[in-house]
């Protein structure tokens, strides 16, 4: 990821000269390595940077290493379709080998000195008179021909608005910023939250921690998990005969497709999984107190559904206590809950999320009239197929609006968007013109996204979820078979959008 709120780093050098790229990406995630393969590959093209604020490459799985990450997507699907890595370790990867196989695509595509590390984009402007995006980064200035973010849903941490933060004097940190050299044995824990990052780091904490005391605020759904090791002769088999892995790749995606229909358009097919769920949950947690403790009191897929079979054994030990209520403050020694009590812990962990749906990085990119992404969307990102913004010319959104999911695999639609985008350089002759969509068409897109969604279990499962916006809108999920997102956006609909000559000194 590239684009930061966070100013204290940002200063730019002031002497550098302005350099012209055709394409400035921004990020190293799926996202960000893809869009530089697509363009090199199918354009011939390596006029291109991508900046990345990390030392290295992998996005937000170059950030998140906090105890027991991992993937909750099958290994064999979460991979680009043209890089497959037959060399997965289990059939849910470990965070470190989805970092290292994003690494290793830099490599293998030789992108290494096309990135620029440690390198913050501090604002991104279109310059309307040479049709271009002029972009401030702490390395320097830069302009490019085409602007592709890709900075990553998950990329700013957030931080619960409760008391003392400042007061408390232990150890604080979130889990998307954690300390390798923090050492836990022997001291007090405490963890805030119970969504997809706590239910890994808590089993693995609860470990090396004297004491572990756990805050809930609302349960999540939980399910069996069926990961396991990948066996060596497995992984003989995918090296030699790549299309077994590409079968299994093809029965993951099916399977986790056909559950989109209970979270789009059928609820009452979710009472399927929500039994599975409750026989999961009744046998692994003997205390029925505890059981009532951790059972949702919403429809199951209304938060991100959470596999694991290590969550529930891990809150039934010696050294941990769940606490089924919101910290609602931090003392100089500890944690405060909603009922009043009180925890002294060395050390409090934020497992909390990220900000999300107000998408971070609209602050610092101004289009037409230079108005911010932020104050265009007013609380609700919108973006034609997820990707294009009307005002924002030659911007390519990489899972934008309305294009992540509760299902299935982010990459699949990633790699849907690029399709798209590779349709929209050629269209503007690699340079040459700019496209900037239709209001219209914009949004009559977005309005059908909306009434699609109206249906769904995000908006009608009784939960409060970081799907919705600050308008209570579900502008972050695709309400749809993944299928007919790649259906959509196979070819560029220049009709859709202006298409503008640049000035002839604009283009490279
Ligand atoms: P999250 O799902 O947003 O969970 C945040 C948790 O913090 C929720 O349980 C929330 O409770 C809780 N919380 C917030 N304020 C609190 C307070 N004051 N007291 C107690 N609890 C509080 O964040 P995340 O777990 O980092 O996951 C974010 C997303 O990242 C996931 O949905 C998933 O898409 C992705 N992710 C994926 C993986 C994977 O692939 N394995 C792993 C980690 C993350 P409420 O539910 O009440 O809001």
């Amino acid at each position: 990821m590239s684009l930061t709120t966070d100013q204290s780093t940002a200063t730019a050098p002031a002497e550098k000269p302005e350099r012209h790229v055709r394409y400035a990406i921004l990020g190293t995630g799926f996202g960000g390595i893809g869009a530089a393969y697509r363009i090199q590959h199918d354009l011939g093209d390596r006029d291109l940077l991508i900046f990345e604020r990390h030392p290295e490459a992998g996005g937000c799985w170059w950030a998140n290493h906090y105890p027991g990450a991992q993937c909750d997507i099958p290994s064999d699907l979460y991979s680009l379709s043209f890089a497959p890595n037959p060399d997965w370790t289990r059939t849910y990867a470990p965070q470190g080998e989805i970092r290292d196989y994003l690494i290793g695509l830099t490599h293998t595509f030789g992108l290494r000195d096309r990135i620029k590390f440690n390198t913050t984009v501090t604002s991104a402007r279109w310059d309307e008179d040479l049709a271009l995006w002029r972009i401030d980064t702490t390395d320097g200035a830069y302009s490019a021909n085409y602007l592709i973010a890709a900075p990553g849903p998950l990329a700013e941490p957030t931080l619960p608005d409760i008391e003392g933060l400042d007061e408390y004097q232990g150890t604080v940190l979130h889990t998307a910023e954690w300390n390798d050299d923090l050492d836990l044995t022997g001291k007090r824990v405490a963890v805030v939250g119970t969504g997809a990052s706590a239910i890994q780091a808590v089993p693995r904490i609860a470990e090396s921690a004297l004491e572990l005391t756990v805050f809930q605020r609302t349960p999540a759904w939980i399910m069996p998990h069926v990961d396991r090791e990948v066996r060596s002769i497995e992984r003989v088999i995918y090296k030699r005969l790549p299309i077994v892995q590409r079968l299994r790749r093809a029965w993951a995606f099916s399977w986790r497709e056909a559950m989109i229909p209970g979270f789009v358009w059928m609820p009452g097919l979710q009472r399927g999984l929500e039994s599975i769920a409750h026989r999961h949950r009744a046998r692994q947690v003997a205390d029925p107190e505890l059981r009532r403790a951790l059972t949702p009191s919403y429809r199951i897929g209304c938060k991100r559904v959470l596999p694991t079979n290590k969550w529930y054994p891990a809150l039934q030990r010696e050294n941990v206590t769940l606490i089924p209520h919101a910290a609602t403050g931090l003392t100089k020694t500890g944690v405060v809950a909603a009922d009043g009590s009180e925890s002294e812990v060395d050390v409090v962990v934020f497992a909390t999320g990220f900000h999300v749906a107000d998408i971070p990085v609209g602050d610092h990119v101004a289009g037409v009239g230079g108005r911010t992404l932020t104050e265009v969307w007013d609380g609700s990102p919108q973006a034609h197929k997820g990707t294009t913004v009307a005002g924002f010319p030659n911007l390519f959104f990489l899972v934008g609006p309305n294009t992540g999911l509760g299902t299935n695999s982010i990459v699949y639609m990633i790699e849907s968007q690029l399709n798209y985008v590779i349709g929209a350089i050629e269209a503007t002759g690699r340079g040459k013109a700019v496209c900037d969509v239709r209001r219209e068409a914009m949004d009559e897109y977005c309005e059908k996204m909306q009434k699609k969604i109206k249906g769904s279990v995000w908006v009608n499962g009784g939960c409060a979820s970081w799907y919705i916006d600050a308008n209570g809108k579900v502008t972050t999920l695709w309400p749809d078979f993944t299928f007919r997102f790649r259906q959509q956006t196979k070819h560029f609909d220049s009709g859709a959008y202006r298409i503008t000559p640049v000035p002839a000194r604009t283009t490279a």
